[in-house]
């Protein structure tokens, strides 16, 4: 698939990024490296993401913003800065989640969000 050269540096600045970024952190992103697509031209390059497969939605509880990712980072978590609103990608999974599931119920998968302040904002 032949990328348009905004959709080309969208992709660069999400796949640098520590965590998931809304599409205004990518804005600002490409701002800070002399770039400035309108903020159309953003949502476009995302869209085709998503719709791709190239890029997830992530939303996170209690925050309607929708953040992206590429879609080929696997199962992890994230952590929101409840000061500055930044989400960083967690490693690791506390997996063994079988002891809180109900009798007689399946665990299909889990989705965790840890929450509290960033190294900038403690
Ligand atoms: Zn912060
Ligand atoms: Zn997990």
């Amino acid at each position: 698939m032949a990328l348009t050269p905004a959709q080309q540096t969208v992709f660069d600045v999400l796949s640098d990024a520590e965590g998931p970024l809304s599409a205004a952190e990518v804005l600002a992103e490409l701002k800070n490296h002399a770039k400035t697509p309108g903020i159309a031209t953003v949502y476009r390059a995302l869209n085709a993401g998503l719709d791709s497969g190239t890029y997830v939605a992530v939303t996170l509880p209690g925050d309607d913003t929708t953040r992206y990712e590429p879609a080929d980072r696997g199962h992890h978590h994230h952590f929101a800065c409840t000061q500055c609103e930044r989400v960083i990608d967690v490693a690791g999974c506390p997996g063994r989640l079988s002891p809180l599931v109900p009798d007689g119920f399946t665990l299909t998968g889990h989705d965790l969000t840890l929450f509290g302040l960033c190294d900038v904002c403690a």
